[in-house]
């Protein structure tokens, strides 16, 4: 009889009407036994269809291989050679469009786990100790990081792994960007987060809180101050508003102020941390992208009785991530398609008392490919809310570019970076990460950092070689 082929395996889970009453990670990780048995489905390829696919180039079947002989330290090390943050990434990174999309089992089979194996070895080296490599000799050149979100933090521990002197200069009171304030707990727990940056830190990296680059210094004055080199990892924390009456009463905010109030300020945990939040007994999240499924599941946890998600298109069109849209779901959010807010409603306390929404039908699509939404004549109806949460997307915020003459931007706020390198429009200043592609994943901005790195050490070590900026 042929041997049955290992299924992959599956991650345990928080159950739903558990999970909903709490702040706990969700998934629980893998035990030794499922690690080693994903850990077997892979192929070992020589030549792996998976590496490509990540934008950082994790050295899987490597790291796989020494999991599979429970080598675990090397295992650590196989990452960390690509991946500062792979605790981080294991947990968020959208895998099955990445890394696993061409992994060469799933043309037959589910793909190798990889983002649960990552996790899995990146917990183990958490809790046994983590090793920090030696840095290349000191180049006594200083370059300033500014931003310390997934970008800002794999360019700066690639420089000072290169031997550079890196500041990292954050606006907030703590590092992490998205990682810290807007992913929640019960996806992406902070300590681990924390752990992470501290690897960063130990690397040698000086971290600047509460220095909000464009208010206290501008770009350009940072060059010069003896900075040879800048890298702009800011990110894109504006968030967008829908422009409809209401939106300005008490009640109604925007999915980064929520979140950032309950993670990075711990409002969950109110009063041993001094931030209440006030959380509506019914509670509409407008938008369907991953901020609005983190913003819903956190309002369930907080106490609210009925969430629902306001979306203007239908099931099939939600951009969130499959595993986040069905989370959601379990959870007990209500998902209104096919309908759009045309006012926020007040009552007489200058409060929120419902949301007057427009039914829609799909018609041709649109510019990104979908079907575009077109009201339905004479379907408005009133929603009974309390809260609103505007989960609709984020631009770059414009304070990084005070005094920064020579930044070019697009329409959309972002800035005009090359892909390859990060090289902006202004010499010695590079960028990437959200400030240049607007919302996108952790991994592409890390991936936008550790390019940005590579070209950096490049032309501070060599001297400039051919022109800076060729169209
Ligand atoms: P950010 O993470 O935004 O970091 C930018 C940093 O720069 C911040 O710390 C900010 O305070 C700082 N800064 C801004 N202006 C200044 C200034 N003037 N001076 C100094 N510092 C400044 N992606 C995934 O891959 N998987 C997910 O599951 C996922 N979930 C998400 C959930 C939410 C709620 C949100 C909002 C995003 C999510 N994303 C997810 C997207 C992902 O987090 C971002 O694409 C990623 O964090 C971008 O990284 P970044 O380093 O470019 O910017
Ligand atoms: Fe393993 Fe898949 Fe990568 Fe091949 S492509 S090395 S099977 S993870
Ligand atoms: Fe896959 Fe993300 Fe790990 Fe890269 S960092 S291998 S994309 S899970």
């Amino acid at each position: 009889m042929p041997k049955e082929k290992t299924p992959r395996q599956e991650m345990p889970r928080q159950a739903p009407e558990v999970r909903r009453h709490n702040f706990d990670e969700v998934a629980l990780g893998y035990t030794l036994d499922m690690a080693l048995a994903e850990a077997g489905r892979c192929l070992q390829c020589k030549k792996p269809g998976c590496v490509p696919g990540c934008p950082v180039q994790v050295r899987i079947p490597e790291f796989i291989g020494a999991l599979r002989n429970q080598d675990f330290r090397t295992a650590a090390a196989f990452l960390k050679d690509k991946n500062n943050l792979p605790a981080i990434c294991g947990r968020v990174c959208p895998q099955e469009s990445q890394c696993e999309a061409v992994c060469v089992v799933g043309r037959k089979d589910k793909p190798v786990a990889i983002g649960r194996l990552e996790r899995f070895v990146a917990d183990w080296e958490r809790q046994a100790g983590v090793q920090v490599p030696a840095n290349a000799p000191a180049t006594g050149k200083r370059v300033a990081v500014i931003g310390a979100g997934p970008a800002g933090l794999t360019c700066a521990a690639d420089l000072a792994r290169a031997g550079y002197q890196v500041t990292l200069f954050e606006a907030l009171h703590a590092p992490g960007g998205v990682l810290m304030y807007g992913i929640p707990e019960f996806r992406l727990p902070k300590d681990i987060v924390q752990a992470e940056v501290d690897y960063v830190l130990k690397l040698g990296v000086e971290l600047r809180l509460n220095s909000v680059i464009g208010k206290l210094g501008s770009v350009n004055e940072l060059l010069g101050e003896g900075y040879e080199a800048i890298f702009l990892g800011t990110g894109a924390g504006l968030p967008m508003f829908m422009d409809i009456p209401g939106e300005n009463l008490i009640g109604v905010l925007s999915a980064n102020e929520f979140l950032t109030r309950n993670n990075l300020m711990r409002a969950y945990r109110f009063p041993e941390f001094d931030t209440p939040i006030k959380i509506g007994r019914r509670v509409a999240v407008v938008g369907a992208g991953n901020v609005a499924m983190d913003a819903s599941r956190t309002a369930l946890r907080l106490g609210a009785e009925e969430v629902h998600i306001v979306y203007r298109r239908s099931r099939e069109e939600v951009p969130a991530r499959a595993e986040e849209f069905e989370n959601a779901e379990e959870e007990g959010v209500i998902f209104d398609f096919l309908t759009n807010p045309v006012e926020v409603l007040g009552d007489e306390h200058g409060g929120v008392r419902g949301l007057r929404v427009q039914r829609q039908q799909l018609g041709e699509p649109d510019a990104s490919g979908r079907r575009r939404p077109v009201p339905i004549p004479g379907s408005e109806f009133e929603m009974p809310v309390d809260m609103v949460i505007m989960a609709l997307g984020t631009r770059p915020n414009p304070m990084v570019f005070s005094h920064g003459a020579g930044l070019e931007r697009n329409r959309h706020g972002t800035v005009v970076a090359i892909e390859e390198t990060g090289r902006t429009r202004l010499e010695r200043v590079w960028a990437g990460g959200d400030i240049v592609t607007g919302a996108a994943t952790v991994i592409s901005a890390m991936g936008a950092g550790k390019r940005a790195a590579a070209d950096i050490d490049a032309y501070l070590r060599d001297g400039a070689t051919g022109p800076w900026w060729v169209e």
